[in-house]
């Protein structure tokens, strides 16, 4: 149970002063991801932080008055010059001290207002940015008018916040200070040599300094009071993933030891050599099956590394140890691929492999889960319907997980509860930087898959604007005649968004009036089979080009694929470029991937095709997005899929990890069960960021 002391924090945004259903509405808006139906709490408001200062402390006169910046000035109110009927024109008021005159500068205003907001011949106190227009000043919606006797009413300081449409800034800013006055005294949960070292003033403190700093320093993510949150967040979520592994690890592991039979037939069923670091992942993953503990393993490795030779192998010796495998895919289009990439090799092998997703059903799917019952099936690949009760495991012994960062930390623990421990490998495309996986994955040991396999052409990556669409089309056409297959991927197929966008529907009737029914079309509103049929025949290669939305984007392997064409190149992020371009170069043939794009295009637009263009290493490549993102966004689960920070900004905040991780492991040392007033201070935090999940692994534990 939520420990009581945090009810104020957990209780409706409504209970607020101020805040009625429709303000809370638009804070649901601007704080809770679309799609969530998670309630808005008092905590939710507290931690959306300040994206700046509005420092009000500058009293200037007109003539000083520097441009661009926000100066307080006392004016005496001249006239007032309301725009024509019809016209468009703002509504200017007039005013001056001794050294000049300013326009004071309104758009959509009322008459009857703003005679009574400013009435000529007041002296008035009125803050904001002046601007200057050849050498005369004018101001745009001061931000704060008084009368000379209610001037002390006027926030000298005041945090800014990132807002929504119909949002004032004022009643956020009431919502907020609300919520603040709710802040419990709360126990400190971290440990008080790290307290002391980092500086960390207290929980209550941190918010309050940030919700009402006195001067810039207190808001800046590098100051005490950002960082102490950003180290609860981190904390929090070590601490939670700390104890899942703990779980884990608990539980005693089994000795998965292979004798090679079936691994040496893999290996020369394989068309290709292993190249050496697939050996060396091999290697370090064969040690943890064999011995007593629980193999807990991230294998990270570059789209089209290699990686699913790799489980294979792994999945080889857990059958030779007599126990099954299951591996598991994101989607229903990569399960489909595992299985039949994997069923000719596993054929020769003499593995008995089934595929197992939500469309299998009644009799069909019965005979399957008979046949995993029974035993006779080595290899299970599917999607989560892997893990439904009814499907029931003779001898679980390997959990294979592919681009495990759609899985939450809890899922990933209900996938290990079907065997007994059952060993856990995790494979993950997304090049996460060193700092980053620790945040995204624990503790986890990482076998790092470096380097392509050996033949791989580079891949030539050209940036076109749209204009030259038919450029692109004509050469399209000749790539076809030589025999080449394109991917053509467009971002979306909403009707509603299709605006500006050409939608996949639309670019795949316009291919088609070129090259007939040569093109084919896949996109994420058609049902599972069209989807397969779709790809099956591109694959086969009744279809040259497959128009597509980022369907494609995770793990499709069509390797004489080597064109790739992304329309509106400038919509996507970095890592997704990245993946998408990794559907090429993965054949014999050299290949190319054409950025289309609608210029002009923005300054981050630019250095993203820029990176691209200039490098295919895929950690580089995470490097340079961080960079570019900044704000901590390449953990925002939209882009990457991996789980986000609210406070934490993991380009500002990377050093706190390793403490916060290292802080984690050893309360667990000293108090597994988290007993001691710290462990029950440390539970409240775990509430507080919601990783409370992790609490009922200790009731169970
Ligand atoms: P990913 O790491 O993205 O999952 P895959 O396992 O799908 O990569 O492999 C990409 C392609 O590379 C596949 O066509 C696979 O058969 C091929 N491949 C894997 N290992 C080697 C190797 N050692 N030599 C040549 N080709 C390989
Ligand atoms: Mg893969």
């Amino acid at each position: 149970m939520r420990p009581s002391v945090l009810d104020p924090l957990f209780a409706a945004v409504t209970t607020l002063d101020g805040v009625g259903p429709k303000v809370a509405g638009l804070l649901k808006t601007l704080l809770i991801p679309s799609g969530s139906d998670a309630a808005l709490r008092v905590r939710d408001l507290l931690f959306h932080l300040p994206s700046g200062l509005v420092d009000r402390r500058r009293k200037a006169e007109i003539v000083g008055a520097p441009e661009g910046e926000i100066s307080t000035l006392t004016l005496r109110i001249d006239r007032h010059q309301a725009p024509g009927r019809g016209t468009s024109a703002p509504y200017r008021v007039f005013g001056q001290d001794e050294t000049g005159e300013i326009a004071l500068t309104y758009f959509r205003a009322q008459a009857g207002w703003m005679e009574k907001l400013l009435p000529v011949g007041e002296t008035m106190i009125v803050s904001g940015r002046v601007e200057w227009f050849n050498g005369r000043p004018s101001m745009v919606h001061p931000d704060f008018v008084a009368s000379v006797e209610d001037a002390g009413a006027m926030p000298l300081v005041e945090p800014v916040y990132p807002l929504t449409a119909g949002l004032s800034a004022k009643v956020l800013r009431k919502g907020i200070a609300a919520a603040l006055a709710e802040v419990p005294a709360l126990p400190e949960w971290i440990e008080p040599g790290v307290a002391a070292k980092l500086q960390f003033p207290p929980f209550g403190d941190a918010l309050t300094r940030l919700h009402g700093p006195a001067d810039a320093l207190d808001l800046d993510p590098l100051g005490v009071a950002w960082r102490r949150l950003a180290y609860d967040e981190f904390l929090a979520g070590q601490l939670a993933l700390a104890l899942s592994r703990q779980t884990i690890k608990k539980s005693k592991g089994r000795r998965l030891r292979g004798d090679a039979r079936i691994q040496s037939r893999v290996t020369s069923a394989l068309p290709f050599q292993l190249t050496e670091g697939q050996r060396k992942a091999i290697a370090e993953i064969h040690e943890d099956m064999a011995d007593d503990d629980r193999m807990l393993r991230l294998l990270q490795g570059d789209v089209g590394a290699g990686k699913t030779v790799v489980a294979l192998m792994a999945m080889a010796v857990a059958a030779e140890a007599g126990a099954q495998s299951a591996l598991l895919a994101p989607t229903e289009i990569l399960a489909r691929q595992h299985a039949a990439t994997l069923a000719p090799l596993c054929e020769k092998a003499g593995l008995s492999l089934t595929l197992l997703t939500g469309r299998d059903t009644g009799r069909a799917r019965a005979d399957k889960q008979d046949s995993i019952a029974s035993g006779e099936t080595d290899i299970v690949v599917g999607t989560h319907a892997l893990f439904q009760d009814s499907v029931v495991y003779r001898d679980l012994g390997l959990v294979v997980v592919d681009e495990q960062h759609r899985f939450g930390v809890h899922q990933r623990l209900s996938l290990t509860a079907k065997g007994r421990a059952p060993d856990l490998l995790v494979m993950t495309a997304t090049p996460i930087p060193r700092t980053l996986v620790l945040a995204a994955f624990g503790d986890m040991d990482v076998s790092r898959l470096e380097g392509k396999p050996a033949g791989r052409k580079p891949i030539t990556t050209v940036a076109v604007p749209m204009d030259r669409l038919s450029e692109i089309i004509d050469r399209a056409g000749r790539a076809l005649a030589e025999g080449d297959k394109i991917y053509w991927v467009c971002p979306l197929v909403e009707e509603s968004e299709k605006s500006d966008l050409m939608a996949a529907d639309e670019r795949h009737r316009v291919l088609q009036q070129f090259f007939g029914d040569r093109v084919g079309l896949v996109h994420g509103r058609m049902t599972g089979d069209e989807k397969d049929a779709a790809m099956a025949d591109f694959k086969s290669g009744r279809t040259r080009i497959i128009v597509a939305t980022t369907v494609i984007e995770v793990g499709v392997d069509v390797p004489d694929a080597s064109i790739i064409v992304v329309e509106h190149a400038e919509r996507f992020g970095l890592a997704q470029l990245h993946q998408l371009r990794g559907r090429v170069g993965r054949g014999e043939k050299a290949s190319s991937c054409v950025l289309l794009y609608r210029a002009p295009l923005g300054e981050v637009a630019k250095a993203r095709i820029a990176v691209m263009r200039e490098t295919e290493d895929g950690f580089r490549i995470a490097e340079e997005d961080l960079k570019l993102r900044g704000e901590g966004d390449l953990l925002g689960t939209k882009q990457s899929g991996l789980p986000g920070f609210r406070i934490a900004q993991t380009d500002k905040h990377a050093d706190l990890l390793e403490t916060a991780r290292d802080d984690a492991r050893l309360i667990l040392t000293t108090d597994p069960d988290l007993r001691s007033p710290r462990g029950e201070a440390l539970r409240t935090l775990l509430y507080l960021f919601g990783k409370d999940d992790a609490i009922r692994l200790l009731r169970s534990g």
